[in-house]
């Protein structure tokens, strides 16, 4: 019996206000509108589900939670911030991407993994400014949703360490730390991959997955059995 490692998705009150108000475009295009409560509720259940299912896909021993009522430590935190310190042209923060760079409970929280509001809504509104391909528009909740999940995903992943030993994991080096290369056939994006397009980062409808050597990385670090 393996003890899973535990993350908290920690929501910054003034962050999801941010993320939840209408994002327009200067020429008055709704890029989306805004969520209402009921709507917030249910992205952020669709955004546990979405991680969870990741991790699930990977074979590790990851419990995704978002209230931290009852929670016992060692746990390690996602954070959905404002993000207005960060370039803008970033959708998240992976803190640390050592080996097994867990930082359980720790703050400040300067360094640890990260989604960014400011850096979403300005890739949204960028990609639409230079006629990048985008989900049809306005965009919706559900793909909001995905950013998000994929974002955390992403910078969890950072977190627990991958993939800055290159040699190892197939990573590009520091500050860097993604994957090169392209996925299997069927499949668009690697999660460890870098500067995916933004469609598919906001369309549930694309196909992620993890690279063979990360999932084996995940598995030894957190194993079910
Ligand atoms: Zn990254």
């Amino acid at each position: 019996m393996f003890i899973p490692q535990v993350v908290l998705l920690v929501y910054e009150k003034d962050a999801v206000s941010l993320l939840r108000a209408q994002l327009k475009a200067a020429d008055g295009t709704v890029l989306y509108d805004s969520i209402n409560s009921s709507q917030w509720t249910a992205m952020k259940t669709q955004i546990k589900n979405h991680v969870a299912g990741f991790y699930t896909d990977a074979g590790a021993n990851v419990r995704i939670v978002d209230s931290s009522a009852g929670l016992a430590s060692p746990y390690t935190v996602v954070r959905l911030v404002k993000g207005s310190g960060f370039p803008v042209n970033t959708w998240g923060y992976g803190g640390g991407c050592d080996f097994h760079d867990l930082r359980p409970n720790a703050e400040p929280a300067d360094d640890m993994a990260k989604v960014l509001v400011v850096g979403h809504r300005w890739i949204i509104n960028d990609a639409y400014q230079n006629s990048v391909p985008l989900p049809t528009l306005p965009l919706g909740p559900d793909n909001l949703s995905w950013s998000i999940a994929i974002t955390v995903c992403h910078e969890l992943a950072h977190s627990l360490g991958l993939v800055y030993n290159n040699t190892i994991l197939g990573g590009t080096p520091y500050p860097l730390c993604h994957n090169p290369g392209t996925p299997p056939t069927g499949w668009q994006w690697h999660l460890m991959t870098g500067g995916s397009p933004t469609k598919e980062h906001l369309d549930p409808a694309s196909n992620w997955c993890w690279k063979e050597v990360n999932t084996d990385y995940l598995k030894f670090i957190l194993p079910k059995e």
